[in-house]
This record gives C-alpha cells, structure tokens and sequence, in this order.
C-alpha cells in the first residue's frame, strides 16, 4: 500500500492536524462534459485540485468529438481562476466515456505533463477510470476523498461513512485521487472573472496505441427520460423507502417532487422491491447527494443509507415510528403516516415550483 492508514472514531476529531507544508502541485483534471457544458461535478473537482496547494496549476483534461467538445472546452477555460491550461482530446475514439482509451489517454497526458495529481470525481465516470489509469502508471489511487489538508494527506470515508480515516499519500508521482463532488461545493464564480480564459490546447494523440484501447465497445445509453433535475446534484431530493409498498404508490413521491422541483431518490429497498430504477437509489452503493432540502418518506434510515445523504442541509423526515433512526439525522421530523402526509402536501402545495 502506498497509504498509510489511520482511522478516527465517531467524532470524526481528526487524529492529527495537517502541519504539512503547502509545497506547489500541478494538476490535472478529467473532465466530463455533456451538451457543451463541464458537468457540475467536474467543477467540484476543480475546486478540489485548488485546494492542493497554495501554488496549484491546474489543468482540464477533456476528450470527445465534435463541437460539443470544443463549446465545453471554452467553458473549462473561464469555469475557475486556478486553471491554467485546458487539454482537448479530439476523437471519436472518446465519444463515449470507455475506460479503456480514457484510461490510456490519462497515462498518456500524465507522462507528457509529469503532473503531482490527478484528479476525478467519485461518480461512476471517475471510479471507472481513474484506478485503471492508477493501474496504468503504477500507483495506488486514494479515492472518495472529503477533504484535502495538503498535497499528500486526504480525509476519506470508511464503514459507510461511520468513521472517517485521515490518509497520508507516500507513493510515487502522480498522487491520484477521486473526491466527493459534494464535499467540495462550486462557488458562484462569475464567467468573466479571468476575462481571456485558460490556453486551450489539443491533446497529441499520434502516439496512442490503437490495439490496447479498443478491447471494449459502446452499445447504448438506457436512462429515463424526464424533465427532472439530476439526483446527484438537485438542490431538492424526495426520497421514497419500502414503507411505499409498490410501484404505483410511489408515484405519489414523484408527484411531490414535481411539485417541489426536486429529484426523486429512493432507499435500496424500494429499488430491490423493483418500484423505481436503481439509478435513483441513494446511500453507500447508490448515489451521495447532499442537497439543501432531502425530504425522507417511510425511511428507517439504515446506516447504508445515510452514507448516502446525511451531508443534506435541511433533512425532513416523514416515519410512524418515533423511534426510527431517520430522526437522528433529521432537523425536522413527522411521525406519521405518509399516506395521509403525501396526499396532504400535495394537496396544498401550488401546482409547480420551478426552484
Ligand atoms: C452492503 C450494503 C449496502 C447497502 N446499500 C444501501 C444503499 O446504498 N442505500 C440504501 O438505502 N440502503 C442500502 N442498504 C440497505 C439498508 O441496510 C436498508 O435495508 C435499507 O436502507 C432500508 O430501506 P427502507 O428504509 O426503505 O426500508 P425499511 O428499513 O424496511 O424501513 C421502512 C420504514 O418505513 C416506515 N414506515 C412503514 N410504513 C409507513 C407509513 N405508512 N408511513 C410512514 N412510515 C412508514 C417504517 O417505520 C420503517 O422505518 C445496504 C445494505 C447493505 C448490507
């Protein structure tokens, strides 16, 4: 292991202070991008590669095709002040985000900028691609990171986000990372605050090795369709557990969230009792969100399941058991039956809230 581990209790006090000295760091970034836009979470990441070091240049990674690209990479270039540089990989070969030739493309760009770090979000994109690009240069990543205290040590969560273990990075270059998008929020940073924007520039792909990047093909993309926010960072969340007790109950909790202008998340439990998709599942194998408002009906508020959204800032809790563990967490709590609770909100919420 090139980490060492070293765990706290409950209290999340942390054992040690960083008194380590900021040296300066170069960063890269792998960004991802959709319509023309960096996603939200990749601007999280940049935050979080700011705050490696006082001296920090950071650079964007950003591969695909088309013009879609190009448009994004002119958003990464004035998305933050820090970003010195933003790297476009143009070809069809990045049209859908494989790890195998992002994986290759990482090692690649790593070994022409010689970075300290590289950095990914801890979404699917980033746990898919970073450990196979780690694998790649020969080191261990240090992945799920909540916050950083210096170029090497890292704070990351452990048993379901029960503990948390501060880790200090020993390996060699480049120091890999994921980091929790929601840990490091996005501050309003107005578009002209560095007026000429980052160099723009293309990424050489000449000497990328065709044989080994192509052993994985795309076949297609299946999501729903639907006009509501993204769960993973909608500031509202209304989350549904088993208590629904069936698919066509839970339509209520997506009424309500159309109502509120909200994402609808839900507890494993009513994923594996097959009322909603999985991709709505929030918690330790689901999603981590962390919005201003996470509206909790019929959830018992099982550990798994907190890991994934006790960072919330208001949580309100609809449970007919007092005693339910939901109500630890929660700032408001109901005790009462949703099925009398839902049809009353709905009834008196105006029809929509476009929050
Ligand atoms: C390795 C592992 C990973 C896991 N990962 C996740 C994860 O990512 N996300 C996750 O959610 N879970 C996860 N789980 C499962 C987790 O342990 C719980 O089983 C699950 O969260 C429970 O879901 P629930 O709260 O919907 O159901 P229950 O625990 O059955 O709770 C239902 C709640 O509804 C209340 N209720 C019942 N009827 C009503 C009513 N009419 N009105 C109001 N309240 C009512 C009950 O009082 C109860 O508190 C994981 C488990 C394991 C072992």
């Amino acid at each position: 292991m090139a980490s060492r581990l070293i765990l706290k209790n409950l209290s999340k006090r942390h054992l040690f202070c960083s008194s380590f000295a900021s040296r300066s760091a170069s960063t890269l970034v792998l960004a991802e991008h959709e319509g023309g836009s960096i996603k939200a979470p990749s601007l999280s990441a940049v935050v979080a590669a700011n705050s490696i070091s006082q001296d920090n240049s950071v650079s964007i990674l950003l591969a695909g095709s088309g013009s879609s690209l190009q448009q994004a990479a002119q958003m990464a270039a004035t998305c933050h002040p820090s970003v010195s540089q933003v790297l476009v990989a143009d070809s069809d070969k990045f049209a859908y985000p494989l790890a195998e030739p992002w994986a290759k493309l990482v090692q690649l760009v790593q070994q022409k900028g010689g970075y300290s770090h590289v950095v990914a979000t801890s979404g699917s994109f980033g746990k898919n691609i970073l450990p196979r690009a780690a694998a790649l240069l020969d080191v261990s990543p240090v992945t799920d990171v909540v916050e950083i205290n210096g170029p090497q040590q890292f704070v990351r969560p452990i048993y379901a986000g029960n503990a948390l273990c501060t880790v200090r990075y020993t390996g060699a270059s480049p120091c890999m990372l994921t980091v929790r998008s929601t840990s490091f929020p996005v501050p309003p940073i107005s578009v002209d605050s560095k007026s000429d924007g980052a160099p723009i520039s293309q990424v050489d792909l000449s000497t990328l090795d065709e044989d080994s990047i192509g052993r994985s093909r795309y076949i297609k993309l299946s999501s729903e369709d639907t006009d509501r926010p993204d769960l993973g960072s909608a500031r509202i969340v209304v989350t549904g557990g088993r208590a629904l007790k069936s698919a066509e109950n839970f339509k209520m909790i997506e009424k309500l969230a159309e109502k509120l202008g909200a994402a609808v998340g839900a507890t494993r439990a009513a994923v594996d009792a097959g009322f909603v998709p999985n991709e709505l599942q929030v918690g330790q194998t689901g999603k981590i969100v962390a919005p201003e408002l996470y509206m909790a009906f019929g959830v018992s508020g099982a550990i798994q399941h907190l890991a994934g959204m006790k960072d919330s800032k208001v949580i309100v809790a609809v449970n007919k058991d007092a005693d339910a563990p939901i109500f630890q967490v929660a700032d408001y709590g109901l005790v009462g039956d949703l099925f009398e609770v839902i049809p009353e909100l709905l009834e008196k919420l105006p029809e929509k809230n476009t929050v």
